[in-house]
């Protein structure tokens, strides 16, 4: 998909830090931390938002929460616990159109979100 950031990421025409990759997706470092870890995991095919979801899709988006929930682990923060987020259209701020999901963790986040 051209001009998709995410696209661009996993095609290495911009860097990211990316933390964990496998076949199906990738998780890179936010490049705007609104935590102390804050990363997006992204399948590699384009999926613009939530809306655009078939059946087929619902494996991959169990495996992208398993995959939030590992790294989440893996930084020490199972049990203070973490948030995973999809933003979808406007009113939610989303603004990258290729679905991701914030993971994020290391600090008291409040509820509800703003
Ligand atoms: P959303 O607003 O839910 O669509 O989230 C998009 C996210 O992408 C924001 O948290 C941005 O900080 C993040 N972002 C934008 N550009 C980059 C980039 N080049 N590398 C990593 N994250 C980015
Ligand atoms: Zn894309």
């Amino acid at each position: 998909m051209i001009d998709c950031l995410c696209c661009k990421i996993l095609k290495g025409e911009i860097p990211a830090a990316i933390i964990y990759e496998d076949e199906r997706m990738i998780a890179f470092k936010d490049i705007n931390p609104q935590a102390p870890l804050h990363a997006l995991i992204v399948p590699k095919r384009h999926i613009a938002s939530l809306n655009d979801l078939v059946p087929e899709d619902d494996a991959l988006v169990g495996e992208m929460i398993r995959r939030a929930a590992a790294i989440a682990g893996q930084h020490g923060y199972a049990d203070r616990g973490f948030r995973t987020v999809f933003n979808t259209n406007a009113e939610a701020g989303q603004t990258v159109f290729h679905i991701h999901l914030h993971l994020l963790a290391g600090r008291g986040l409040s509820w509800p979100p703003g």
